[in-house]
């Protein structure tokens, strides 16, 4: 079904997310008739180009990024007559007339994008409205990240909120659009046969592992002064958190939704310092030269900042008492893979004695590759050797069930097509944001008061030998990085 005609305004529209992500998802969208002819692309960055040249490099984009073999000529050409370009300067006064020009009572959905630093969002949020684009359905798209601790992101949120209503304000976590995880939803609260399990008293414990296999690259100098705990953990970790542990909502609606994800984030533990294990990533042995250590990647042999983190909280509500909930992200891990593993307690008697072994029903979301949930059921093992048990998996992977018919659609082409629909749902509220930095502000703190240096890890590996350690003493393990 088309959206309504829009405006998208791509704010840093020639910027690396702009060309990986946001353009070639706007091209499948386009392609798949949800984009219609009287919509508008309008990039506006600092590279100084006219709209001929942006066409071809948005062209360029799609080809390399587009995952499209060969897009027909003519509707990529189709595509490409809807963009335009403006030269423009967040922080001065260049561009923004030839923009509120081509804004002008245009009467449709007016969508403005920040894809730029961060630093620069207070600029464009003031000069919108400055130059009388700051209408009131007019809708911001905010990148990650949203401020470094409370006390900036409270400030951000601040400043948006002097030019705009909570309402227009989109904050995206990608993790959010991604299809696996509106389904976590779906079979938690689409079934019957979960919902009444999921609790305390029948989940032995719940694991989230988002493993990278990338080291920082060229981002050292970025992600250095922040770190997986900031980049990883106090986004998209806690989203997929919230998401596992909420309460059912009376509705699919954004505020119901957002109001228990915030309950959550309210409920959690502080974490205690022997429950959070930091790393740094090692040089690949025989390859220091192509892929060096953390330290070296980010040019600071000192540096203290952790490229993985393992931690362990609990959630004080009546739902979770008790349950640990164990966190995980990396990079230079041993495979690329989000995966979320709910664990269920064993049964509570065997009846089929010790030679039975130890069955546990684990239901995993995974999110990264092969999109998909699986659910572990113990059976018999088949043949004549008695009664023995087995565990396999019964496959909900909906690629396999549902055919070409499940059509893939990546997180930010759908999380944009919910801006142009005004839907909230899958955005962070500001609240949200700034519960999420006071949880995870006093950890921070503490590492810094305590001067913590993150162990040594493998490249390849599973991360750190104390995350494991985490595990081993509440006698559990981490599921394989695979
Ligand atoms: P980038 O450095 O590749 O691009 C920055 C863009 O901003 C360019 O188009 C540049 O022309 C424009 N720009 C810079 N200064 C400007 C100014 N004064 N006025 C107008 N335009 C200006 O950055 P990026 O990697 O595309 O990241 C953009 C945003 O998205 C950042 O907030 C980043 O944290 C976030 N983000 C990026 C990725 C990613 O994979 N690249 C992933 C998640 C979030």
């Amino acid at each position: 079904i088309p959206v309504d005609p829009f405006d998208l305004v791509i704010f840093g529209g020639t910027g690396d997310l702009a060309r990986r992500k946001i353009l070639p998802g706007l091209f499948r969208r386009f392609m798949a008739g949800q984009m219609p002819p009287e919509a508008r692309i309008i990039g506006a960055a600092r590279t100084d180009m006219d709209s001929a040249g942006y066409r071809e490099m948005v062209a360029g984009a799609i080809d390399e990024f587009g995952g499209i073999d060969t897009p027909p000529a003519d509707t990529l050409a189709a595509f490409l007559a809807q963009l335009e370009y403006v030269t423009i300067d967040a922080k001065g006064e260049a561009g923004w007339a030839e923009l509120q020009d081509l804004m002008k009572g245009t009467g449709r959905v007016e969508a403005y994008y920040f894809s730029v630093a961060p630093s620069l969002f207070g600029d464009l949020a003031e000069r919108l409205q400055h130059w009388g684009m700051a209408d009131e359905d007019a809708r911001i798209v905010v990148e990650k990240p949203f401020g470094r601790d409370l006390a900036t992101a409270k400030a951000l949120n601040g400043t948006l909120a002097k030019y705009f209503n909570e309402d227009q304000i989109y904050r995206i976590d990608h993790y959010l659009g991604k299809e696996t995880v509106q389904n976590l939803m779906a079979v938690r609260f689409g079934n019957m046969l979960f919902e009444p399990l999921w609790n305390a008293q029948y989940v032995d414990h719940i694991q989230i592992t988002v493993a990278e296999t990338v080291g920082v690259g060229g981002r050292g100098e970025y992600y250095d002064k922040s770190g997986a705990m900031r980049d990883m953990v106090q986004n998209h970790l806690m989203q997929l958190l919230c998401l596992i542990a909420m309460e059912p909502p009376a509705r699919f609606d954004p505020d119901a939704v957002r109001d228990e994800k915030l309950k959550v984030i309210r409920a959690l533990d502080p974490v205690l310092p022997h429950h959070i294990m930091r790393g740094q990533y090692e040089a690949e042995a025989g390859q220091e030269a192509e892929n060096p250590s953390y330290r070296e990647a980010v040019g600071d042999p000192r540096s203290k900042t952790e490229s993985f983190i393992a931690l362990k909280t609990q959630i004080s509500n009546w739902r979770w008492s008790g349950t640990p909930f164990y966190l995980r992200t990396g990079k230079r891990m041993a495979a690329r893979s989000s995966e979320i593993s709910v664990v269920f307690k064993e049964t509570p008697h065997s009846i089929f004695g010790p030679d039975a072994g130890q069955h546990r029903n684990v239901l995993s979301i995974r999110l990264q590759p092969n999109e998909g949930i699986t659910l572990g059921v113990t059976i018999k093992e088949p043949g004549p050797g008695g009664m023995r048990l087995i565990d396999v998996p019964l496959d909900m992977t909906f690629s396999e069930a549902l055919g070409d018919d499940a059509e893939h659609v990546d997180a930010y082409e759908r999380l944009i097509m919910d801006v142009i629909r005004g839907n909230q749902t899958l955005f962070m509220r500001g609240d949200e944001v700034e519960a999420a930095w006071a949880w995870t502000d006093p950890i921070i703190h503490g590492w810094e008061a305590r001067g913590e240096v993150p162990k040594p890890y493998d490249s390849g590996s599973d991360g750190t030998t104390d995350s494991h350690e985490l595990m081993r003493r509440d006698g559990r393990e981490w599921r394989k990085v695979s």
